[in-house]
């Protein structure tokens, strides 16, 4: 997509220049470019990094969405980061395992349109594969299974009584708004992540009970289908990239973070229906990229949201059957 991209990977976060990259930059004959580069790259504690605007963007992207080192020597000039961008990669046992980050707006057009394929490929011949087959551990794999049913069970089930139905929805609704709070104020923390209009602004309107639970009421209407396929994408995709990135991660932190990915996207996404009453393709999208980098594009940040979700839902099972109800 180049400059024709409606989002950039290049603003909400710092990126790492390794070492490799960094030796390139030096060995540069003396240019503009070498000049431009490396007066850009600031030292932090735990090594180089492209310095930010204000805005967030890096300070090698230009007003078209163009990164003036590709623009003006060649790809492979790069570094990690930015060249592998949006693939992830990892390897379990023999073979190497391949997935993509959400802040792609590909990928998250992918995830919220179509059902998730997986396929094995030597090279030549690809072939799909099952979901099942994902290198999972036993207990991801198993907590999936019971996820995946919950929310086909709660698919066929009988619709609940309406005392029931403003129960849940407004245990759901103080969930979000205890949610959103904690979110602010990572944010406050995090200059370099612009706010994505009408995120949170619900949440500041002065609605009475009965008022919330209709809006709830017709979100759910609006989008339960919809959420249901994008969570079952969202839960196996993330599941899998998470043990892809950190293998030894715990299966419980590992699915509580994906957990609350998907509820904060619902909370997105609950706000800007109700307040720039959008629900067209480019605004979901781009409330999944904006999850996506407030979640994962930082380690630091990425910490912070799951002990904000432990803090908040203590119990995995607590949220997940959130997830499943209004989906
Ligand atoms: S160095 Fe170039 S590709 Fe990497 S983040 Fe900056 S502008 Fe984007």
């Amino acid at each position: 997509m180049a400059g024709e991209c409606p989002s950039t990977c290049c603003a909400g976060w710092s990126i790492r220049v390794d070492e490799e990259a960094l030796e390139r930059f030096d060995a540069l004959p003396e240019s503009d470019l070498k000049e431009d580069i490396l007066q850009h790259i600031q030292k932090k504690q735990d090594g180089y990094y492209f310095m930010n605007r204000p805005d967030g963007s890096c300070m090698m992207l230009d007003p078209d969405g163009l990164c003036r080192i590709q623009r003006n020597s060649r790809e492979e000039m790069l570094c990690i980061t930015c060249r592998k961008f949006p693939r992830l990669a990892g390897r379990v046992q023999q073979d190497y395992w391949m997935s993509m980050a959400a802040s792609c707006p590909v990928t998250a057009g992918y995830l919220w349109t179509k059902t998730v394929g997986w396929y094995m490929t030597d090279g030549e011949i690809s072939q799909e594969i099952d979901w099942t087959e994902l290198p999972y551990d036993k207990e991801r794999k198993e907590w999936l299974e019971w996820f995946m049913d919950s929310l086909r069970k709660q698919s066929e089930a009988a619709p609940d009584s309406m005392e029931e139905s403003v129960h849940f929805l407004w245990n759901m609704y103080q969930r979000m708004y205890d949610l959103m709070e904690g979110c602010l104020e990572l944010l406050a923390s995090s200059p370099e992540l612009s706010y994505l209009e009408g995120s949170f602004d619900y949440f500041e309107k002065d609605y009475g009970a009965a008022e919330i639970i209709s809006q709830m009421m017709t979100f759910q209407e609006n989008f339960r289908g919809k959420l249901r396929e994008f969570t079952k994408n969202y839960m196996l995709y993330r599941v899998y990239s998470r043990c892809l990135e950190f293998p030894e991660e715990s299966s419980q932190k590992c699915l509580f973070t994906v957990a609350g990915e998907l509820f904060l996207f619902y909370i997105l996404r609950f706000s800007r229906y109700h307040t720039i009453h959008r629900d067209d393709l480019p605004s979901v999208v781009a409330e999944i990229n904006w999850m996506y980098r407030f979640c994962v594009h930082s380690k630091r940040r990425s910490d912070q949201f799951t002990s904000l979700l432990k803090d908040k839902f203590k119990k995995l099972e607590y949220l997940a059957e959130i997830i499943i109800r209004i989906s």
